[in-house]
């Protein structure tokens, strides 16, 4: 963090202002934990704000304090654009491509002239924030964020709601601690949220103890499409739109099933296919061990990105014309993958 941008980040906030504070399309644990952290603490602060999300959050993140006060594109554009318009600043986090808001969204932010913040940890950021912190090398945004807080001298702010929301980021975007980007300084952070008064146990439960029925009875009918390419280290779930729906689908029901591919010995690559007919997409996810980059991968070949662990793209072939392409790809990238450790 330069001291340059934490001064002009102290400059936008220190009269009370009106700010918004955007996650990404399908939010995940990160996007929406960090949100309502900033958002929290900006309130603390003594401004006004809003959180908005593109679109829906899965259920498993009902728990989240405040999640009842997040607003979201996809259901109240109106209200958001007006919002938009009387903003002193807009804070977008946990992505770095206006792109990942969706088109109407980004079209409404691209025709704003407010200050932006970008504060967000994956890789070749777009350039459109007035301060920008991009900084890969954190876990989760929610870690950088209680960086960027400590910077700012504020971390006495941060109460247990505020603390919560950051631990939430932390935790799924470095699967409970376990993804190298686990570091010493994440856990030194989250002992500080458990001084904040967390209940950490009770997060982890709240979040992962959530399975509906129809969910587990899903992730069965995954693991039965589950494929290896045993000479490629490589695995791979398909789910047509039919199997998802004959369970019930719902937003953020599949998510974490691509690890179970990952889990696997020897497995380097592991992807997810998920048909969406409403769409006209595939949308997948990718996710490596090791020195195979699906961040580089997800860009080149499936319109998409991410992180060089773990990325996400989409495809307009049909499900069984994507999986060809991404076998052939695979077969392509047999040495690197062989030799990925
Ligand atoms: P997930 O597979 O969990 O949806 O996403 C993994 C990572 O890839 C996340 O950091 C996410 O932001 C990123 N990602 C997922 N889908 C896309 C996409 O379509 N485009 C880009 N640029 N990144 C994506
Ligand atoms: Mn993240």
């Amino acid at each position: 963090m330069t001291p340059k941008k934490i001064k002009a980040l102290q400059r936008l906030i220190q009269n009370p202002q009106s700010f918004l504070i955007i996650g990404h399309t399908n939010p995940d644990g990160d996007a929406v934990g960090s949100c309502m952290a900033l958002g929290l603490f900006l309130q603390k602060l003594g401004h006004q704000i809003a959180v908005v999300m593109p679109n829906a959050f899965p259920d498993f993140l009902k728990w989240v304090p405040h999640q009842e006060e997040i607003l979201l594109f996809s259901k109240d554009s109106k209200k958001i654009e007006k919002l938009v318009n009387a903003a002193d600043g807009i804070f977008t986090l946990d992505f770095n491509a206006l792109s990942r808001v969706g088109k109407e969204f980004q079209n409404l932010l691209e025709n704003s002239d407010k200050p932006f913040v970008m504060i967000d940890h994956h890789l070749l950021p777009d350039d459109y924030a007035d301060i920008q912190f991009s900084h890969p090398e954190y876990g989760s945004t929610a870690e950088l964020l209680y960086v960027i807080i400590d910077e700012l001298e504020q971390t006495n702010a941060i109460d247990k709601d505020i603390a919560s929301c950051l631990y939430l980021g932390i935790m799924t975007d470095t699967g409970s601690f376990k993804f190298p980007s686990t570091t010493a300084n994440t856990h030194r952070v989250v002992a500080n949220l458990m001084d904040a008064g967390i209940d950490a146990s009770l997060i982890q439960r709240n979040t992962f103890d959530a399975n509906s029925f129809s969910r587990l009875k899903l992730l069965g009918k995954a693991m039965e499409n589950l494929t290896l390419m045993k000479d490629c280290n490589t695995a791979y779930i398909s789910l047509s739109e039919k199997e998802l729906e004959a369970h019930d689908f719902q937003k953020g029901d599949t998510e974490g099933f691509v690890n179970y591919g990952l889990s696997i010995k020897n497995v380097n690559l592991a992807a997810i296919f998920k048909e969406d007919l409403h769409l006209g997409i595939v949308k997948i996810s990718f996710r490596s061990k090791g020195d195979f980059d699906v961040n580089v991968f997800a860009r080149n070949h499936f319109n998409g990105g991410g992180h060089k662990n773990a990325a996400g793209g989409k495809s307009e072939l049909s499900l069984s014309e994507t999986i060809k392409k991404f076998r052939a790809l695979v077969e392509e990238n047999k040495m690197s993958l062989n030799e990925a450790v």
